[in-house]
Protein backbone atom coordinates (compact mmCIF):
# COMPACT_ATOMS: atom_id res chain seq x y z
CA UNK A 1 0.00 0.00 0.00
CA UNK A 2 1.08 3.28 -1.27
CA UNK A 3 -0.88 5.03 1.71
CA UNK A 4 0.83 5.37 4.68
CA UNK A 5 -2.51 5.94 7.56
CA UNK A 6 -2.67 7.75 10.65
CA UNK A 7 -1.90 4.04 13.17
CA UNK A 8 -4.18 5.72 15.47
CA UNK A 9 -8.53 6.20 15.93
CA UNK A 10 -9.58 9.60 17.52
CA UNK A 11 -11.48 9.46 20.59
CA UNK A 12 -11.76 12.49 22.15
CA UNK A 13 -11.58 16.02 19.94
CA UNK A 14 -10.51 19.23 20.15
CA UNK A 15 -12.52 22.14 17.83
CA UNK A 16 -10.98 24.64 15.88
CA UNK A 17 -12.17 27.87 15.73
CA UNK A 18 -12.48 28.79 12.25
CA UNK A 19 -10.89 32.16 11.09
CA UNK A 20 -11.21 34.71 7.70
CA UNK A 21 -8.07 36.54 6.53
CA UNK A 22 -10.01 39.35 6.86
CA UNK A 23 -9.89 38.40 10.73
CA UNK A 24 -6.56 37.34 10.96
CA UNK A 25 -5.12 40.56 10.08
CA UNK A 26 -6.99 42.16 13.29
CA UNK A 27 -5.63 39.51 15.62
CA UNK A 28 -2.30 39.79 14.47
CA UNK A 29 -2.18 43.54 14.29
CA UNK A 30 -3.22 43.73 17.68
CA UNK A 31 -0.81 40.94 18.52
CA UNK A 32 1.85 43.79 17.06
CA UNK A 33 2.79 41.15 14.31
CA UNK A 34 4.49 38.71 16.73
CA UNK A 35 3.01 35.25 16.53
CA UNK A 36 4.11 34.40 20.28
CA UNK A 37 1.48 36.89 21.15
CA UNK A 38 -1.57 35.13 19.83
CA UNK A 39 -3.72 33.89 21.86
CA UNK A 40 -3.70 30.50 20.69
CA UNK A 41 -7.24 30.13 20.01
CA UNK A 42 -7.03 32.12 17.01
CA UNK A 43 -4.65 29.77 15.50
CA UNK A 44 -5.96 26.85 13.09
CA UNK A 45 -2.88 24.71 12.98
CA UNK A 46 -0.32 25.25 15.24
CA UNK A 47 3.35 24.11 14.06
CA UNK A 48 5.08 26.59 16.66
CA UNK A 49 6.61 23.67 18.71
CA UNK A 50 6.83 19.64 18.58
CA UNK A 51 7.42 20.44 23.15
CA UNK A 52 4.85 19.30 25.20
CA UNK A 53 1.76 19.42 22.14
CA UNK A 54 1.88 15.72 21.82
CA UNK A 55 -1.99 14.22 21.83
CA UNK A 56 -1.69 11.79 24.49
CA UNK A 57 -3.59 8.05 23.99
CA UNK A 58 -6.33 6.39 25.58
CA UNK A 59 -3.56 4.18 28.06
CA UNK A 60 -1.98 7.50 28.94
CA UNK A 61 -4.85 9.22 30.21
CA UNK A 62 -6.20 6.19 31.84
CA UNK A 63 -2.81 5.90 33.48
CA UNK A 64 -2.96 10.02 34.79
CA UNK A 65 -6.24 8.07 36.37
CA UNK A 66 -4.07 5.56 38.08
CA UNK A 67 -1.37 7.86 39.14
CA UNK A 68 -0.28 7.06 42.83
CA UNK A 69 0.74 10.44 44.19
CA UNK A 70 1.97 9.40 47.33
CA UNK A 71 5.04 11.69 48.25
CA UNK A 72 8.06 9.25 48.54
CA UNK A 73 8.05 6.22 47.15
CA UNK A 74 4.81 5.68 44.82
CA UNK A 75 4.01 2.88 42.52
CA UNK A 76 4.15 5.44 39.69
CA UNK A 77 7.50 6.40 40.12
CA UNK A 78 8.65 2.44 40.37
CA UNK A 79 6.32 1.76 37.15
CA UNK A 80 8.33 5.10 35.41
CA UNK A 81 11.33 3.72 36.59
CA UNK A 82 11.17 0.05 35.07
CA UNK A 83 9.94 2.32 31.86
CA UNK A 84 13.22 4.07 31.56
CA UNK A 85 15.64 1.19 32.51
CA UNK A 86 13.86 -1.00 30.09
CA UNK A 87 15.48 0.85 27.30
CA UNK A 88 18.02 3.64 28.86
CA UNK A 89 19.48 0.99 31.36
CA UNK A 90 21.54 2.83 33.45
CA UNK A 91 22.20 2.65 37.05
CA UNK A 92 20.49 5.98 38.59
CA UNK A 93 17.47 7.41 37.21
CA UNK A 94 15.87 11.18 38.42
CA UNK A 95 12.94 12.58 37.17
CA UNK A 96 13.12 16.40 36.89
CA UNK A 97 9.88 18.41 35.82
CA UNK A 98 11.37 18.98 32.48
CA UNK A 99 14.64 18.67 30.38
CA UNK A 100 16.07 21.89 31.26
CA UNK A 101 15.53 20.73 35.12
CA UNK A 102 17.73 17.55 34.04
CA UNK A 103 20.21 20.23 32.24
CA UNK A 104 20.69 22.44 35.16
CA UNK A 105 21.17 19.97 37.68
CA UNK A 106 23.87 18.14 35.81
CA UNK A 107 25.87 21.52 34.67
CA UNK A 108 25.81 22.61 38.34
CA UNK A 109 27.23 19.29 39.28
CA UNK A 110 29.91 18.78 36.55
CA UNK A 111 30.28 22.52 34.98
CA UNK A 112 31.74 25.44 36.27
CA UNK A 113 34.34 28.31 35.74
CA UNK A 114 37.32 26.81 33.12
CA UNK A 115 35.52 23.67 31.78
CA UNK A 116 34.09 22.90 28.18
CA UNK A 117 31.71 20.66 26.82
CA UNK A 118 31.96 19.40 23.39
CA UNK A 119 28.31 18.28 21.81
CA UNK A 120 27.22 18.30 17.98
CA UNK A 121 25.04 21.05 18.56
CA UNK A 122 23.71 22.26 21.57
CA UNK A 123 20.50 23.36 22.25
CA UNK A 124 19.31 26.55 23.37
CA UNK A 125 18.28 25.70 26.86
CA UNK A 126 21.69 23.30 27.04
CA UNK A 127 23.99 25.99 26.43
CA UNK A 128 22.51 28.35 28.39
CA UNK A 129 22.63 25.93 31.17
CA UNK A 130 26.03 25.10 30.50
CA UNK A 131 27.27 28.55 30.32
CA UNK A 132 25.40 29.44 33.39
CA UNK A 133 27.04 27.22 34.91
CA UNK A 134 30.60 28.96 33.85
CA UNK A 135 31.80 26.92 31.50
CA UNK A 136 31.94 26.81 27.83
CA UNK A 137 29.81 24.94 25.27
CA UNK A 138 31.49 23.92 21.67
CA UNK A 139 29.64 22.82 18.61
CA UNK A 140 31.42 19.98 16.87
CA UNK A 141 28.81 18.54 14.19
CA UNK A 142 29.91 17.27 10.73
CA UNK A 143 30.24 20.24 8.29
CA UNK A 144 27.70 18.39 6.21
CA UNK A 145 25.18 19.79 9.31
CA UNK A 146 26.17 23.33 8.78
CA UNK A 147 24.84 23.81 5.01
CA UNK A 148 20.62 23.70 4.56
CA UNK A 149 20.73 22.23 0.90
CA UNK A 150 23.49 19.19 1.54
CA UNK A 151 22.01 15.91 1.58
CA UNK A 152 23.29 13.76 3.74
CA UNK A 153 21.86 10.99 5.66
CA UNK A 154 23.23 11.61 9.06
CA UNK A 155 23.36 15.46 9.43
CA UNK A 156 23.69 15.37 13.01
CA UNK A 157 26.84 13.43 13.16
CA UNK A 158 29.63 14.97 15.53
CA UNK A 159 33.06 15.32 13.44
CA UNK A 160 34.80 12.89 15.14
CA UNK A 161 38.31 14.05 13.98
CA UNK A 162 37.80 17.47 15.64
CA UNK A 163 36.11 16.09 18.80
CA UNK A 164 39.89 14.76 19.44
CA UNK A 165 41.70 17.40 18.53
CA UNK A 166 39.59 19.34 20.62
CA UNK A 167 40.39 16.60 23.56
CA UNK A 168 43.99 16.71 23.01
CA UNK A 169 44.24 20.95 22.87
CA UNK A 170 41.74 21.10 25.90
CA UNK A 171 43.16 18.38 28.09
CA UNK A 172 40.96 15.71 29.57
CA UNK A 173 40.94 17.66 33.06
CA UNK A 174 38.82 20.51 31.67
CA UNK A 175 36.33 18.05 30.08
CA UNK A 176 33.28 16.71 32.53
CA UNK A 177 31.85 15.03 29.87
CA UNK A 178 31.51 14.84 26.03
CA UNK A 179 27.53 15.45 24.55
CA UNK A 180 25.77 14.03 21.99
CA UNK A 181 21.94 15.14 20.64
CA UNK A 182 19.92 12.91 18.96
CA UNK A 183 18.37 13.82 16.45
CA UNK A 184 20.33 17.36 16.55
CA UNK A 185 17.37 19.98 16.90
CA UNK A 186 19.40 23.16 16.04
CA UNK A 187 20.95 21.29 13.49
CA UNK A 188 17.24 20.32 12.08
CA UNK A 189 16.35 17.41 13.65
CA UNK A 190 18.80 15.55 12.01
CA UNK A 191 19.91 11.92 12.72
CA UNK A 192 23.30 10.71 14.39
CA UNK A 193 24.37 7.95 12.96
CA UNK A 194 25.39 4.60 15.25
CA UNK A 195 28.44 4.04 13.56
CA UNK A 196 28.78 7.72 14.61
CA UNK A 197 27.68 7.21 18.65
CA UNK A 198 29.72 3.92 18.59
CA UNK A 199 33.28 5.83 17.36
CA UNK A 200 32.23 9.32 19.75
CA UNK A 201 32.26 6.42 22.65
CA UNK A 202 35.38 4.92 21.40
CA UNK A 203 37.05 8.58 21.67
CA UNK A 204 35.46 8.64 25.00
CA UNK A 205 36.97 5.29 26.76
CA UNK A 206 40.36 5.88 25.11
CA UNK A 207 40.50 9.37 27.08
CA UNK A 208 38.11 8.42 30.18
CA UNK A 209 35.47 10.85 29.15
CA UNK A 210 31.93 10.08 30.14
CA UNK A 211 29.29 10.11 27.46
CA UNK A 212 26.33 11.58 27.90
CA UNK A 213 23.31 11.85 25.40
CA UNK A 214 20.64 14.47 24.79
CA UNK A 215 18.24 12.15 24.37
CA UNK A 216 14.77 14.10 23.89
CA UNK A 217 13.80 12.52 20.22
CA UNK A 218 15.95 9.22 20.55
CA UNK A 219 12.96 7.04 19.17
CA UNK A 220 13.09 9.44 15.83
CA UNK A 221 16.44 9.17 15.50
CA UNK A 222 16.60 5.05 15.77
CA UNK A 223 14.02 4.93 12.81
CA UNK A 224 16.29 6.85 10.75
CA UNK A 225 18.92 4.06 12.31
CA UNK A 226 17.14 1.92 10.68
CA UNK A 227 15.74 3.00 7.13
CA UNK A 228 19.16 4.46 6.43
CA UNK A 229 22.12 2.71 8.11
CA UNK A 230 23.62 -0.43 6.57
CA UNK A 231 22.96 -3.29 8.90
CA UNK A 232 19.75 -2.06 10.84
CA UNK A 233 16.59 -2.86 9.19
CA UNK A 234 15.89 -5.90 10.51
CA UNK A 235 16.74 -4.71 14.21
CA UNK A 236 13.90 -3.67 16.29
CA UNK A 237 13.30 -0.19 17.28
CA UNK A 238 13.85 -1.21 20.97
CA UNK A 239 17.06 -3.42 19.93
CA UNK A 240 18.05 -0.17 18.27
CA UNK A 241 17.58 2.50 21.15
CA UNK A 242 19.05 -0.25 23.56
CA UNK A 243 22.59 -0.14 21.58
CA UNK A 244 22.69 3.44 21.14
CA UNK A 245 22.83 3.96 25.08
CA UNK A 246 24.92 1.14 25.98
CA UNK A 247 27.47 3.25 24.21
CA UNK A 248 26.99 6.21 26.87
CA UNK A 249 27.31 6.82 30.75
CA UNK A 250 24.01 9.02 31.28
CA UNK A 251 21.31 10.84 29.37
CA UNK A 252 19.37 14.15 29.82
CA UNK A 253 15.35 13.60 28.54
CA UNK A 254 12.03 16.51 27.75
CA UNK A 255 9.78 14.10 27.97
CA UNK A 256 7.81 16.76 26.13
CA UNK A 257 9.45 14.95 22.88
CA UNK A 258 9.32 11.46 22.67
CA UNK A 259 7.98 10.28 26.00
CA UNK A 260 4.65 11.65 24.30
CA UNK A 261 3.86 13.54 27.85
CA UNK A 262 2.74 17.52 27.65
CA UNK A 263 5.63 18.08 30.76
CA UNK A 264 8.47 16.24 32.39
CA UNK A 265 11.97 14.66 32.26
CA UNK A 266 14.47 13.24 33.47
CA UNK A 267 18.67 12.63 34.47
CA UNK A 268 20.31 9.06 34.00
CA UNK A 269 23.86 8.99 35.58
CA UNK A 270 25.69 5.88 35.87
CA UNK A 271 28.23 8.04 38.17
CA UNK A 272 27.09 7.39 42.02
CA UNK A 273 28.74 10.01 42.91
CA UNK A 274 27.46 12.78 40.64
CA UNK A 275 23.79 10.98 41.90
CA UNK A 276 23.99 11.62 44.86
CA UNK A 277 24.98 15.43 44.28
CA UNK A 278 21.99 15.45 41.99
CA UNK A 279 19.92 14.32 44.17
CA UNK A 280 20.77 16.76 46.88
CA UNK A 281 20.44 19.50 44.20
CA UNK A 282 16.69 18.03 43.14
CA UNK A 283 15.85 17.70 46.39
CA UNK A 284 16.31 21.67 46.46
CA UNK A 285 14.83 22.54 43.49
CA UNK A 286 12.44 19.94 42.49
CA UNK A 287 11.30 17.42 45.41
CA UNK A 288 12.53 13.98 46.56
CA UNK A 289 13.82 11.94 44.19
CA UNK A 290 10.58 9.78 43.63
CA UNK A 291 8.76 12.13 42.15
CA UNK A 292 10.93 14.87 41.23
CA UNK A 293 8.68 17.70 40.78
CA UNK A 294 6.60 16.01 38.54
CA UNK A 295 2.74 14.35 39.74
CA UNK A 296 2.34 10.59 40.05
CA UNK A 297 0.24 10.36 37.36
CA UNK A 298 2.92 12.22 35.14
CA UNK A 299 5.10 9.78 35.60
CA UNK A 300 2.38 7.14 34.70
CA UNK A 301 2.07 8.57 31.17
CA UNK A 302 5.70 8.90 30.48
CA UNK A 303 6.29 5.48 31.56
CA UNK A 304 3.51 4.24 28.86
CA UNK A 305 4.64 7.28 26.28
CA UNK A 306 7.54 5.45 26.95
CA UNK A 307 6.29 1.92 25.41
CA UNK A 308 4.47 3.58 22.71
CA UNK A 309 6.80 5.71 20.98
CA UNK A 310 8.83 2.29 19.99
CA UNK A 311 5.69 1.13 17.71
CA UNK A 312 7.22 1.50 14.53
CA UNK A 313 4.08 1.86 12.60
CA UNK A 314 4.14 5.04 14.60
CA UNK A 315 7.48 6.21 13.91
CA UNK A 316 7.20 5.07 10.50
CA UNK A 317 3.80 7.48 10.01
CA UNK A 318 6.03 10.12 12.64
CA UNK A 319 8.67 10.41 9.80
CA UNK A 320 6.82 9.92 7.15
CA UNK A 321 4.10 12.31 7.58
CA UNK A 322 7.34 15.56 8.17
CA UNK A 323 8.59 14.52 5.03
CA UNK A 324 5.66 14.18 2.99
CA UNK A 325 4.89 17.86 4.09
CA UNK A 326 8.84 19.41 3.04
CA UNK A 327 8.45 16.86 -0.16
CA UNK A 328 5.46 18.42 -1.34
CA UNK A 329 6.08 22.65 -0.49
CA UNK A 330 9.90 21.68 -2.16
CA UNK A 331 8.25 19.73 -5.16
CA UNK A 332 6.59 23.76 -5.97
CA UNK A 333 9.88 24.97 -5.44
CA UNK A 334 9.45 26.02 -1.78
CA UNK A 335 12.89 25.99 -0.51
CA UNK A 336 13.71 24.08 2.38
CA UNK A 337 16.58 22.64 4.62
CA UNK A 338 17.24 19.17 3.29
CA UNK A 339 17.15 16.37 3.57
CA UNK A 340 13.54 16.72 6.15
CA UNK A 341 14.63 16.23 9.68
CA UNK A 342 11.96 14.06 12.32
CA UNK A 343 9.91 16.87 14.01
CA UNK A 344 9.96 19.78 11.61
CA UNK A 345 10.10 21.54 8.09
CA UNK A 346 12.16 24.32 8.02
CA UNK A 347 11.78 26.95 4.97
CA UNK A 348 14.38 29.05 3.84
CA UNK A 349 12.89 32.51 4.05
CA UNK A 350 16.35 33.56 3.12
CA UNK A 351 16.08 32.10 -0.40
CA UNK A 352 12.60 32.51 -1.20
CA UNK A 353 12.52 36.31 -0.20
CA UNK A 354 16.01 37.89 -1.61
CA UNK A 355 13.61 41.12 -1.93
CA UNK A 356 13.78 41.45 1.59
CA UNK A 357 17.28 41.90 3.35
CA UNK A 358 18.25 39.89 6.68
CA UNK A 359 18.17 43.64 8.67
CA UNK A 360 14.20 43.34 7.87
CA UNK A 361 13.36 40.07 8.96
CA UNK A 362 12.42 37.61 5.67
CA UNK A 363 11.59 34.99 8.04
CA UNK A 364 9.19 37.20 10.74
CA UNK A 365 7.60 38.42 7.13
CA UNK A 366 7.22 34.75 6.16
CA UNK A 367 5.75 33.27 9.54
CA UNK A 368 2.90 36.60 9.51
CA UNK A 369 1.72 35.49 5.79
CA UNK A 370 1.42 32.23 6.79
CA UNK A 371 -0.66 33.32 9.35
CA UNK A 372 -2.33 35.60 7.57
CA UNK A 373 -2.59 33.48 4.70
CA UNK A 374 -4.49 30.30 6.43
CA UNK A 375 -3.86 30.50 9.78
CA UNK A 376 -0.57 28.46 10.49
CA UNK A 377 1.89 29.28 13.39
CA UNK A 378 5.46 28.64 12.50
CA UNK A 379 8.29 29.98 14.17
CA UNK A 380 11.22 32.28 12.84
CA UNK A 381 14.50 31.22 13.45
CA UNK A 382 16.94 34.33 12.12
CA UNK A 383 17.80 37.70 12.54
CA UNK A 384 14.54 38.28 14.91
CA UNK A 385 15.99 35.50 17.47
CA UNK A 386 19.41 35.52 17.26
CA UNK A 387 20.43 39.29 15.97
CA UNK A 388 23.41 39.44 13.88
CA UNK A 389 24.87 36.27 14.97
CA UNK A 390 21.98 34.01 12.81
CA UNK A 391 22.97 31.79 10.30
CA UNK A 392 20.36 31.42 8.47
CA UNK A 393 16.69 32.59 8.06
CA UNK A 394 14.22 30.25 8.58
CA UNK A 395 10.82 29.50 9.46
CA UNK A 396 10.32 26.23 11.85
CA UNK A 397 7.28 24.44 11.11
CA UNK A 398 7.29 21.77 14.14
CA UNK A 399 4.64 19.38 13.83
CA UNK A 400 3.04 18.29 17.32
CA UNK A 401 3.05 14.45 17.60
CA UNK A 402 -0.56 12.69 16.54
CA UNK A 403 -1.80 15.62 16.44
CA UNK A 404 -2.83 16.66 13.00
CA UNK A 405 -3.83 14.12 10.41
CA UNK A 406 -3.07 13.98 6.50
CA UNK A 407 -6.04 16.73 5.97
CA UNK A 408 -4.49 19.21 8.17
CA UNK A 409 -0.80 18.50 6.41
CA UNK A 410 -2.61 18.92 2.68
CA UNK A 411 -4.47 22.43 3.87
CA UNK A 412 -0.72 23.65 5.30
CA UNK A 413 0.87 22.25 2.05
CA UNK A 414 -1.57 24.42 0.21
CA UNK A 415 -1.49 27.84 2.07
CA UNK A 416 2.62 27.41 1.88
CA UNK A 417 1.98 27.37 -1.88
CA UNK A 418 0.09 29.90 -2.39
CA UNK A 419 2.29 32.41 -0.10
CA UNK A 420 4.67 30.64 -2.50
CA UNK A 421 2.95 32.13 -5.45
CA UNK A 422 2.96 35.54 -3.98
CA UNK A 423 5.83 35.89 -2.53
CA UNK A 424 7.18 38.70 -4.05
CA UNK A 425 4.41 41.04 -2.45
CA UNK A 426 5.67 40.17 0.78
CA UNK A 427 6.77 43.26 2.42
CA UNK A 428 9.89 43.60 5.08
CA UNK A 429 9.39 44.31 9.07
CA UNK A 430 11.11 46.76 11.48
CA UNK A 431 10.88 46.60 15.40
CA UNK A 432 8.61 48.93 16.74
CA UNK A 433 9.91 47.42 20.24
CA UNK A 434 13.20 45.61 20.94
CA UNK A 435 13.22 44.00 24.04
CA UNK A 436 17.22 43.66 25.04
CA UNK A 437 17.21 39.53 25.33
CA UNK A 438 15.03 36.66 23.78
CA UNK A 439 13.52 39.26 21.81
CA UNK A 440 11.85 37.26 19.56
CA UNK A 441 9.26 36.15 22.72
CA UNK A 442 8.24 40.06 22.98
CA UNK A 443 8.93 42.13 20.28
CA UNK A 444 6.53 43.75 18.49
CA UNK A 445 6.91 44.56 14.65
CA UNK A 446 5.60 46.52 11.66
CA UNK A 447 5.68 46.84 7.98
CA UNK A 448 8.35 48.62 6.33
CA UNK A 449 6.95 50.66 3.44
C1 LIG B 1 13.42 20.55 24.26
C2 LIG B 1 14.83 20.20 24.35
C3 LIG B 1 15.55 20.36 25.55
C4 LIG B 1 14.95 21.01 26.78
O1 LIG B 1 13.83 20.36 27.25
P1 LIG B 1 12.61 21.14 27.97
O2 LIG B 1 11.71 20.03 28.40
O3 LIG B 1 12.00 22.04 26.95
O4 LIG B 1 13.17 21.89 29.12
C5 LIG B 1 16.87 19.96 25.55
N1 LIG B 1 17.46 19.45 24.46
C6 LIG B 1 16.82 19.28 23.30
C7 LIG B 1 17.51 18.69 22.12
C8 LIG B 1 15.48 19.66 23.19
O5 LIG B 1 14.84 19.51 22.03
Amino acid sequence: MKTIIEPFRIKSVEPIKMTTRKDREEYIRVANYNLFSLHADLVLIDLLTDSGTSAMSSEQWAGILRGDESYAGSKSFYRFHRAVSEIMPFDNIIPTHQGRAAEKILFSVIGGEGKKIPNNTHFDTTRANVEFSGAEAVDLVIEEGKDPQKLHPFKGNMDVLKLEKFINETGTENIPCVMITITNNSGGGQPVSMENIREVSHICKKYDLPLIIDACRFAENAYFIKIREEGYSNKSIKDIVREIFSYADGCTMSAKKDALVNIGGYLCLNNDDWATQARNLLIITEGFPTYGGLAGRDLEAIAIGLEEILHEDYLQYRIRSTEYLGEKINAEGVPIVLPVGGHAVYIDAKAMLPHIPTEQFPGQSLAVELYLEGGIRGCEIGTVMFGEAAQMELVRLAIPRRVYTQSHIDYVIEVIINVYKNKDKLKGMKFTYEPEVLRHFTAQFEYVD
